[in-house]
């Protein structure tokens, strides 16, 4: 499904964040990469996407080697791929609904009141995903007044509802308390596992990594110094 082969990625400045990361996530496999900070989780992670261009190697999505690829048909490739956020990054004027339906286009529209434009069928999934993450009776209120972890729920519903085939999520926790924490994550793997969607999560917090990613990857110094599961990694240390 997405297979990194040798992929490089060396900073203007400073030494190689990262260094020949060969790795392959199959469908439905929900994978958290750990590391102390600076050992290369978001630049791997934005690699992926291409916010960060990589230096060299290839990042395999389907057929479709993303690195190289045009502004248009990247464009059209990210498609594929669902962002979560630390942060968020919702739009505080805009409400809960109109940030979900935003998914679907990657971007939000500058017209006034765009829920209107939107066919039937959009609104209507788009309600079914605000009823999955538990957030259904918010629909219609701002986003600048949700708590942290409404926020990141509303996060999980816009990344699902361009219908992605991946989803990328950088440090979704960790602007969160941990009971907060366990519930969105729980969320985050029930879903994934429902809708045999694979995941890369950056996640700082390693007793939160074992008890949900099936499958762990530990990054130090930008190479991989671990990938297997938690249980071996409570072997291991
Ligand atoms: P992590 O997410 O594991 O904390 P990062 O991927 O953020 O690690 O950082 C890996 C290394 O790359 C660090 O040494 C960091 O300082 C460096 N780095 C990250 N982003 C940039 C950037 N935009 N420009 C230069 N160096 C960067
Ligand atoms: P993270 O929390 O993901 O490790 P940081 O807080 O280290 O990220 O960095 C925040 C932003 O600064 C990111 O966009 C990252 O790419 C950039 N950055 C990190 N390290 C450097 C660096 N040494 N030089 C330039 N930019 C950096």
């Amino acid at each position: 499904m997405l297979k990194l082969e040798g992929l490089s990625k060396t900073y203007k400045t400073g030494d190689p964040a990262l260094s020949d990361v060969t790795l392959s996530v199959p469908k439905g496999q929900i994978l958290g990469l750990i590391g102390p900070s600076g050992a290369g989780k978001s630049t791997l992670i934005r690699c992926i996407n291409r916010l960060v261009e990589p230096t060299s190697g290839k990042v395999m999505l389907g057929d479709v080697n993303l690195v190289g690829l045009s502004k248009a048909d990247l464009r059209r490739q990210r498609r594929r791929i669902g962002m979560i956020f630390q942060e968020y990054a919702l739009v505080e004027r805009l409400t809960v609904m109109e940030n979900v339906l935003s998914g679907r286009l990657g971007y939000v529209p500058f017209w006034r009141s765009f829920m209107r434009k939107y066919p039937a069928a959009d609104i209507q999934r788009a309600y079914q995903l605000l009823d999955r993450v538990g957030l259904l009776e918010k629909a219609d209120n701002r986003a600048d007044a949700l708590s942290g972890g409404q926020r990141q729920r509303v996060g999980i519903a816009r990344a699902l509802a361009q219908d992605p085939e991946l989803l990328l999520v950088d440090e979704p926790t960790a602007s969160l308390d941990p009971k907060t924490s366990r519930q969105i994550m729980r969320l985050l793997t029930e879903i994934c596992a429902e809708r045999g969607l694979p995941a890369i999560v950056n996640i700082h917090d390693v007793p939160l990594a074992q008890q949900f990613m099936q499958r762990i990857v530990g990054l130090r110094a930008g190479r991989v110094v671990f990938d297997g599961t938690p249980d071996q990694l409570t072997e291991s240390t």
